[in-house]
């Protein structure tokens, strides 16, 4: 039987948020109790003016291909948008707008890298980024964390190589939840420019943040750091809109042009009528997420709160994730025995490159969340 399989998909591993989630949902099917904590998905409906604007565009027909970038008007909201949140200037050709964020970071990497190049990942890591890496001929190259679970900006310096291209920011931080400061986030800028490294800063959760805390886009500290910077960014979850598919990135010209024809070669456009849905979220912006971030502000509290306290974690600043160490079990084998015993999915840590940790989301119900709470304090107590 010939093997028609390729050795770069063979070394692909399968999305292990995505993974549990189906396995949970499975479960649920089958009638079983399952608390749901794996995927990160806000579990609010897409507010109703979205919605309504994808109906309106789809009733005046706007379902045709567009332009393989993004419809102008939607990239030139977009530049607005950078403007006026981050303090970016971009023209809409530095701009292209993708099938979801995940799409735009794929076509990143391929524009980017020859094979073999490198790129420097912090971990804990979101589980897409190496795999990502890998599939576009690169090579993901891992640095270790602080205390702070930032970046070892040490260790950094030492990876740094002739083959090094890439450094891959995200801020606020899936698996942890943790935000960089403004100090850091100078420090990372002074290396990466010393070394001439490219930022891929992804800034997926940058309106998800607690406490008054502000999520910095790196690009705005100095214009030679955005020089060097693609900021990637999406609707999934400001607005809730997962399975719309919408993400955007935004580069220097030559950089947006390069992902521009990958983009015409490989999926000619995003989808035509969630384009103009996507123009009425960023009219509407902070009053259609400002309630759901309260939301996650009071289920995170309640987990600051009720967590049991043999369990430590990073404080998540931003996102909707705790990462948690439950003691000295490998992350799989944790993640089995919450899900055969107490019925709670959870995501391995090994998968986000940190074993000895699992991920919970609370992108769930407080319902849900206290009930998690009650399952996870026996889970501890009975620990094998
Ligand atoms: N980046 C991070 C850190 C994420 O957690 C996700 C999860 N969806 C994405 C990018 C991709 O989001 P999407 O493709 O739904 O826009
Ligand atoms: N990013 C989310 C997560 O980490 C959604 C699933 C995925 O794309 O990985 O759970």
């Amino acid at each position: 039987m010939v093997d028609y399989v390729s050795e770069k998909a063979k070394e692909i591993q399968p999305s292990a948020t995505l993974a549990v989630n189906r396995r949970a949902r499975q479960l649920q099917q089958e009638g079983k109790e399952i608390i749901n904590l794996s995927v990160g998905e806000p579990d609010f409906d897409t507010p109703g003016v979205i919605k309504e604007a994808c109906q309106a565009a789809l009733k005046a027909g706007f379902t045709k291909y567009t332009d393989s970038s993004g419809i102008l008007e939607l990239r030139q909201a977009i530049c607005e948008k950078l403007e006026r949140e981050n303090g970016l200037d971009y023209s809409p050709e530095q701009i292209v707008v993708s099938n979801g964020a995940k799409h735009s970071l794929f076509n990143i990497m391929m524009a980017i890298l020859n094979p073999g190049e490198e790129v420097i990942i912090p971990a804990p890591y979101w589980v897409s980024y190496p795999e990502m890496v890998k599939l576009a001929g690169g090579k993901p190259v891992i640095c270790s964390r602080n205390e702070r679970f930032t970046a070892n900006l040490d260790h950094l310096r030492e990876l740094i190589t002739p083959r090094t291209k890439a450094f891959i920011l995200n801020s606020p931080a899936n698996p942890t939840g943790v935000v960089y400061t403004q100090k850091e986030l100078e420090d990372l800028t002074e290396i990466l420019l010393s070394h001439k490294i490219l930022c891929i800063s992804d800034e997926i959760y940058e309106h998800i943040v607690f406490d008054g805390i502000k999520a910095v886009s790196i690009a705005s500290l100095n214009k030679e750091i955005k020089e060097r910077c693609v900021v990637v960014n999406g609707f999934s979850k400001t607005f809730s809109m997962t399975g719309w598919r919408l993400g955007y990135l935004a580069a220097p010209k030559a950089i947006a042009a390069a992902v521009a024809n990958i983009q015409s070669q490989t999926a000619s456009n995003p989808v035509s009528f969630v384009q103009k849905a996507a123009l009425v979220a960023l009219k509407y912006q902070k009053n259609l997420y400002r309630p759901m971030v309260e939301e996650f502000s009071r289920r995170r509290e309640f987990l600051l709160k009720n967590l049991p306290e043999v369990i430590f974690y990073p404080r998540p600043d931003g996102a909707f994730y705790f990462f948690l160490s439950l003691g000295k079990v490998a992350s799989p084998e944790m993640a089995d025995y919450l899900l055969q015993k107490y019925y709670l999915a959870v995501v391995p840590g090994r998968d986000f490159g940190a074993d000895h940790f699992i991920r919970i989301s609370f992108a769930t119900s407080l319902e849900n969340l206290r009930k998690a709470v009650e399952r996870l304090s026996e889970a501890v107590n009975n620990l094998p």
